[in-house]
């Protein structure tokens, strides 16, 4: 039996939060019937995004819609509330939050109390102040990011085909990613794999036209899959002609140039950066402790150090690893911790209301699959090391099992076997990101360019 009626707010509705409130709505089912509690979920979208999957979706081979989960949908019974909490006062036990009216309404963010919080707002891009990076660097860690990259690799080869201009040909056909982890890497080879298959379609791009070129600053890349399948992947890149440069560091990308710690200079008109993550900054808004990275120091029951109410999971709280083996580390930023945090999260905040003990959080991590493009990968789970189309068809089965709801599943599988029965879809929709500048044009608006003007007047 809980109290009264506990307020359960969880902030976030990625990996973390929906999991914990699909977590709680099963453990409270009664509660909830009875109105003895409830759970309000603040997300600025509606959705959930199954990260893993952005490589495949910038790739094309899934759609965006098939990559994200409808919260609304799934978290039927929860109150979910679309926008983003600026600042928690855990000790009046309340945050501050705007959603999408809080402009229009003028009133400033609104107040929301709470009995038990749950901090799941996970992380955003690490960056470093490089010159030029604010301006042209492109991240990849939403849908959107993905879409509108995979839209901007085809322009670029748009662009590429139809310039008389070599310096311009040059910079189009030249495609930076700076970071080697799981991200970069894959996000890498799985547009190049693309681009590549897209070059057939062109009659004067060809894929050794294109320079795609990894930058990362330690000796190895995609240390997820351990030093030897690392190693593999390095081979394996520079097997397609793939720039795979180690121990550099991007210095600027200032003038759409990218300059390396090595020397080397790079026009470019793409560069993406993945290198790394950091917790949310609305952690620094909060009165809870944190590392000296900025994670919530956090228990191995999850809650908040010293903070009996407040709960935290995934890339924004640092949990102890207890199957480590040097004691003291916490576990690392990724959906394999988040997902398995989630539902002890979600366990222990039943037993805490129920005034029962709580569980702790122990997995072993269990190693991890990389696709490195259509039917090539690389994969080190178990101890099991696999590469080439066996380590491919495991990370696709593997996510398959993964990614929430049946629905998705379904979705997912059909867009697979349609792709294996059909030919790639290689067609840029960059227009998707101005849809109104073609009415404004016609209603009178300026067009996006205007020829330069004839002095002479000749046509
Ligand atoms: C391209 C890519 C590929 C990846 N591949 C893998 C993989 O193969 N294997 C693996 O284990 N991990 C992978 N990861 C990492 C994994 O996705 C993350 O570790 C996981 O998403 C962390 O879960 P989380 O709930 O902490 O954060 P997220 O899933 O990022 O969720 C955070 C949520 O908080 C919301 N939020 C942000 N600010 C606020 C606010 N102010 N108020 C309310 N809500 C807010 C966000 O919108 C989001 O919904 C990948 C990540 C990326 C980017």
């Amino acid at each position: 039996m809980v109290k009264e009626r506990a307020r359960i707010l969880v902030v976030g509705g990625g990996y973390v939060g929906m999991y914990t409130a699909l977590r709680l709505k099963r453990r409270l089912r009664q509660e909830l019937r009875r109105g003895e509690a409830e759970i309000t979920v603040v997300t600025p979208d509606a959705y959930m995004t199954y990260q893993p999957f952005l490589p495949e979706a910038a790739a094309g081979n899934i759609s965006p819609r098939h990559v994200v989960v409808p919260l609304r949908r799934v978290l039927d019974g929860c109150r979910v509330v679309i926008g983003e909490v600026r600042s928690v006062h855990h000790a009046e036990r309340t945050v501050t939050l705007t959603t999408l009216a809080t402009e229009d309404e003028g009133t400033g963010p609104q107040k929301l109390s709470y009995d038990e919080i749950v901090l799941a707002p996970g992380s955003v891009s690490r960056t470093l102040p490089i010159p030029g990076l604010a301006e042209h660097g492109i991240g990849f860690k939403t849908v959107e990011e993905a879409i509108g990259l995979r839209n901007h690799v085809i322009e670029q080869m748009d662009i590429a085909s139809s310039t008389r201009d070599p310096a311009i040909r040059d910079a189009a056909l030249t495609f930076v990613f700076v970071g080697g982890g799981y991200a970069g890497v894959e996000a890498l080879a799985e547009l190049e794999d693309m681009a590549r298959y897209a070059a057939r379609y062109y009659h004067n791009v060809k894929p050794e036209d294109m320079k795609w070129i990894l930058v990362e600053a330690s000796d190895r890349i995609l240390p997820e899959v351990g030093a030897e399948m690392g190693r593999y992947t390095v081979t394996e890149l520079r097997r397609r002609n793939i720039q795979v440069l180690l121990g550099t560091r991007l210095k600027s990308c200032k003038g759409r140039v990218a300059v390396l710690s090595d020397g080397q200079r790079f026009p470019t008109r793409t560069v993406v950066w993945t290198a790394g993550v950091k917790p949310h900054p609305l952690l620094d808004a909060t009165d809870l402790p944190r590392t000296d990275r900025g994670r919530l120091r956090c228990t191995a029951e999850l809650t908040v150090e010293g903070h009996a109410h407040a709960w935290a999971a995934g890339d924004a709280a640092a949990v102890p690893d207890l199957t480590a083996d040097e004691p003291g580390r916490d576990c690392a930023p990724n959906a394999q911790h988040a997902v398995r945090q989630a539902r002890v999260l979600g366990d222990n905040i039943a037993h805490s209301l129920r005034g029962e003990p709580l569980e702790t959080y122990a997995h072993k991590y269990a190693g991890s699959v990389a696709s490195l493009g259509l039917r090539k990968g690389v994969a080190h789970v178990y101890g099991r090391k696999l590469k080439g189309f066996p380590a491919w068809f495991m990370h696709r089965t593997y996510h398959l099992s993964r990614v929430p709801t049946f629905n998705r599943k379904a979705r997912v599988v059909a867009e697979w076997t349609l792709s294996a029965l059909f030919k790639r879809e290689i067609v840029s929709l960059g227009s998707l990101e101005h849809p109104r500048a073609e009415f404004e044009l016609a209603a009178g608006g300026k067009p996006p360019y205007e020829p330069p003007h004839d002095p002479k007047g000749s046509s």
